[in-house]
């Protein structure tokens, strides 16, 4: 008799097999607005594990897509077939400037662990201690400091991971798929890429300059083209000292305009926050102040404030440089996407697609005049705050749940004039469920064709996450959860 998908995990995996309802509900949802249930979730307990289950993928022909935490918000690890949950991948091991690490490390456990040493690791998610290294790796993920030392694309040096023909691949060390990703660097259409300093839409091919940074083409693959068992990463020594300015403005317009010139003055970070996320902070601001700025320093920080005073015409409401009031007031900054949620009314919620676009700083304030002229149009509101040092901005849109159509013309009107800015559909989040039907928009035919190309070095049976960066279908206002 022919065994059974799950018969035959359960007798070829040593890690755990798991088809029970509460197990594949648990799989079906991440910190996105969309649900779809798989049928089986695997945690592999080492690499033969990984090798083996996309083998039988193969086999049976249903998709497999790793996940890290769940935090994406954008849907990405959400999948039907195979659900790998990485976790077990959790190995650290920290040297002078590199640290190699498991795929399922906790961005939390990394961080203590380098804490010890004076060492820290740049990018930075809001979500905080929770996200995972394969996570973060599959989305690009980036926070508030990238600013200064850049995404993760920028901050990784070798990946290793198993592709969807089942082979372990070590990059940039394999020469072989090395070349083949540089001569496809020759068919791109580099006009067509956003000028921006942080990007996870599509493939990043653009970042692969020369045969040692082919691994770049994983980052932001958001499980597409390999699932990574582990990867090198670049450490930092711990700034010794900090210091915080929360500038208030009273127009958004002239706090976005401003960046520009603080940006000049060499911050770690230049964050945004609007109206309704400061007054969720326990404090009494000016009742005209519109929005905050928040701009960090990490090095020669006793030269910072006569260098910041001449160029901003915002009031400093805190100057901060006790490590505990720092942290503290970070803290309110990176609850602005659960205070956001947590406030808007269920019959309110509308998937959040346009949630992370990234423009050039000189084109910020454009960004704020679009969505008021969305705003207007759609009779929608929305919540805004971001990573505004690299014109990252996230936007929670709020409209009647029953005009949830609305969200796609939206989505097309303020994507074209995003690109038209020379921007990016996404900069931190990725494409996921939300966003992957906007990929060949993003690029053009020409490129998305090179995108294939890619898909198909790795993934020619379009086993691993299908429907993600590749896609067919419109999946914006499918699989949405019930709640929303
Ligand atoms: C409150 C909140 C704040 C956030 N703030 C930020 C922020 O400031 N900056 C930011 O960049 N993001 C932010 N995010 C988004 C999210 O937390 C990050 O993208 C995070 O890095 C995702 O990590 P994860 O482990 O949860 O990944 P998951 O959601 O599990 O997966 C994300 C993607 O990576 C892929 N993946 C996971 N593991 C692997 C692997 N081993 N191999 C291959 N692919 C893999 C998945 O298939 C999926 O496509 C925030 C989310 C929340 C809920």
């Amino acid at each position: 008799m022919k065994k059974s998908i799950l018969q035959t995990l359960k007798s070829e995996i040593q890690g755990e097999v798991f088809s029970g309802k509460e197990f594949r509900d648990f799989y079906s949802v991440d910190a996105s607005s969309y649900k779809i249930v798989p049928n089986v979730v695997v945690i592999p307990e080492h690499e033969k594990d990984v090798i083996r289950v996309i083998k039988i993928a193969k086999k049976f022909k249903i998709p497999v897509t790793a996940r890290g935490a769940g935090t994406g918000l954008v849907g990405s690890a959400l999948n039907r077939g195979i659900i790998l949950d990485m976790k077990k991948f959790d190995s650290i091991k920290i040297s002078k400037d590199h640290a190699v690490v498991g795929s399922g490390v906790v961005k939390g456990n990394l961080d203590q662990r380098l804490g010890r040493v004076n060492k820290f690791f740049p990018p930075n998610p809001s979500i905080g201690s929770f996200c995972s290294i394969g996570g973060m790796l599959g989305n690009n993920s980036s926070g508030s400091r990238s600013l200064k030392y850049g995404s993760m694309i920028d901050n990784v040096t070798e990946i290793t991971f198993v592709d969807g023909n089942a082979r372990k691949i070590t990059l940039p060390e394999n020469k072989k798929i090395s070349n083949k990703i540089v001569n496809l660097t020759r068919l791109i259409e580099p006009g067509r890429f956003p000028n921006t300093t942080k990007n996870s839409s599509g493939y990043r091919i653009d970042k692969v300059r020369t045969a040692k940074d082919t691994h770049k083409i994983i980052v932001g693959s958001e499980g597409t083209l390999g699932v990574i068992l582990s990867a090198k990463i670049r450490i930092k020594r711990m700034p010794e000292k900090k210091i915080l300015f929360v500038i208030g403005y009273e127009s958004t317009h002239d706090a976005s305009r401003e960046c520009m010139e603080i940006k000049r003055t060499n911050p770690s970070a230049i964050e945004f926050m609007d109206k309704f996320t400061l007054n969720q902070i326990r404090f009494r601001f000016d009742r005209d102040t519109e929005c905050l700025l928040y701009i960090e320093y990490d090095e020669n920080i006793e030269t910072k404030e006569s260098k910041l005073k001449p160029v901003i015409t915002g009031k400093i409401i805190k100057k901060l440089e006790k490590k505990h009031e720092i942290e503290l007031w970070w803290r309110y900054r990176d609850l602005s996407l659960h205070n956001s949620l947590r406030t808007i009314k269920k019959e309110r919620r509308i998937p959040h697609v346009i949630e992370d676009a990234a423009v050039p700083l000189s084109n910020l304030p454009k960004v704020f005049s679009l969505l008021d002229k969305i705003n207007k149009k759609y009779k929608t509101k929305c919540i805004v705050y971001g990573h505004a040092g690299n014109g990252n901005v996230h936007v929670r849109l709020i409209a009647d749940r029953a005009k949830i159509k609305i969200i796609k013309n939206i989505a097309e009107e303020y994507f074209d004039e995003i690109i038209e800015l020379g921007g990016t559909i996404t900069g931190e989040h990725g494409d996921g469920l939300a966003r992957s039907e906007f990929v060949k928009k993003q690029y053009g035919a020409k490129n998305y064709k090179t995108f294939k190309e890619i898909k198909k070095i790795f993934d020619p049976d379009n086993r691993l996450n299908p429907g993600k960066i590749i896609s067919k279908k419109s999946t914006v206002i499918s699989n949405l959860e019930t709640l929303y």
